[in-house]
């Protein structure tokens, strides 16, 4: 069956809608999903195959995400696993790390991610506005660079869409996939967007789990030890033993 993009592009504006963002705005997605009540997001450092999972059970569910992959490509990862819960029937989803590649419900997770963290009349405007900006009427690699830093996003996954919209050419396109951390150094970016997870990061689970462990304990139904244990297993040394950032900093 034909994707329908229409139809994902509604469903991503849908779920812009409920979270409270407009149909334009930059997305800080890591936050967003962290503060929903009745998801537990995962960082785990799995295999290069995978990008991520969603487990969905009795109004409690579960995304995951890799955390070796890059933080732009985190961050698509994270909008694809929403698609799994808010529009996949299905209860599981173990997703790889191809973009545009396996099932129809696979392909569509990414488009709607790509909508979801890219949306397409905002992507338009700043398409136009760039392109008036060059003598020769095209965007080159410094608009590209502001594209992805803009929308937190991988350079693979700027070029899709800059494809999808004709302002690049494949050929351009294909040059653009090497020298993407050093492009965006000389503009005077931070690499961050385009590197994994540093070490101490790679592992940590937030959001509901978190706030359940708590709760349980305020509540007297689990033992500070049992209380513990769940948040060790959880990746959360830092709740268990404190803060080891070197204190902390009102500011
Ligand atoms: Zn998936």
């Amino acid at each position: 069956m034909k994707i329908d993009k229409m139809d994902l592009l509604l469903k991503s504006q849908e779920l812009r809608r409920v979270f409270g963002e407009n149909e334009n705005s930059t997305i800080d997605i890591f936050s967003l999903v962290a503060s929903i009540e009745s998801i537990t997001l995962v960082r785990y450092p799995m295999s290069e195959n995978f990008s991520g999972l969603c487990i969905k059970e009795k109004g409690v569910s579960l995304i995951a995400v890799n955390s070796k992959m890059t933080i732009g490509r985190q961050r698509f990862s994270l909008a694809h696993e929403l698609f799994h819960l808010y529009y996949d029937s299905s209860m599981t989803a173990i997703c790889y790390a191809e973009i545009g590649s396996g099932s129809e419900i696979e392909r569509s997770a990414d488009i709607f991610a790509s909508y979801f963290l890219i949306p397409p009349l905002s992507l338009k405007k700043d398409i136009a506005e760039l392109e008036s900006r060059r003598a020769t009427g095209r965007i080159n690699v410094d608009d590209v660079v502001y594209l992805e830093q803009k929308y937190g996003v991988s350079r693979q996954a700027i070029l899709v869409r800059l494809l999808d919209e004709k302002c690049i050419s494949k050929y351009y396109a294909d040059n653009m996939k090497s020298d993407v951390i050093s492009s965006a150094r000389y503009l005077g970016y931070s690499s961050e967007l385009y590197l994994p997870s540093p070490e101490k990061d790679r592992y940590g689970t937030f959001g509901c789990m978190i706030k359940q462990a708590n709760a349980a304990l305020s509540k007297s139904l689990i033992s500070v030890g049992k209380y513990e244990e769940i948040l060790l297993q959880a990746f959360r040394p830092d709740i268990v033993y404190g803060d080891d950032g070197g204190g902390e900093v009102f500011d």
